[in-house]
């Protein structure tokens, strides 16, 4: 599922601050662009507290021929088989928190939601993607934060955005440069 550079980049296992943390995805989704390997996102997990790498991902819905294969989503999947759990809020782990290169999208939003992850950071934001790349994000609700921050009864997720945000837009701004594919379905019929 990961691109096999995807080792090349892990170089340490502990990313103590959120910088570090924002500045291992926004690195993921630049190499992504670079080998042409998908889209120009990244995302990683990291134990809240210790800031241990617990998973990666990337964007390869082309490569993988899958409209899923979104960097959040393959993070996530990638968490839980590491965990060998597909709640990654279950108690006998550490808080989970999810640093992404880019806001999640609808689908992404969705994915999140019932991962098990207690915190989102986030480096672009959404009108970011949609304004550089021509990306679509789907209809995600407006105050998507609020939504993740109140879900009584579930644990809140706590969100904190515009981490390394003009990073992250660099690396949209290359791909668009680079006449990166827009790969949303239907974008070809427009
Ligand atoms: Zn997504």
């Amino acid at each position: 599922m990961l691109p096999e550079w995807i080792q090349e980049e892990i170089i340490k296992l502990e990313y103590p601050t959120i910088e570090e943390r924002m500045g291992l995805a926004i690195q993921l989704a630049q190499r992504n662009v670079e080998e042409n390997t998908g889209g120009p996102f990244g995302a990683c997990i990291f134990e809240k507290n210790t800031g241990i790498l617990v998973s990666v991902g990337v964007n390869v819905v082309v490569k993988q021929n899958c409209s899923l294969a979104h960097a959040e989503a393959i993070a996530i999947m990638v968490a839980q088989q590491v965990c060998r759990t597909y709640d990654l809020s279950a108690n006998r782990l550490p808080d989970m928190e999810l640093v992404t290169s880019a806001q999640p999208c609808i689908q992404c939003f969705g994915n999140i939601w019932w991962s098990g992850i207690k915190s989102v950071v986030v480096g672009a934001t959404g009108e970011d993607v949609e304004e550089i790349t021509g990306f679509r994000e789907g209809p995600v609700p407006i105050c998507w934060e609020d939504i993740f921050n109140n879900r009584y009864p579930l644990y809140p997720i706590f969100v904190t955005k515009n981490i390394l945000r003009k990073q992250a837009c660099r690396v949209l701004n290359y791909y668009k440069q680079n006449n990166g594919l827009i790969y949303n379905a239907g974008s070809d019929k427009r």
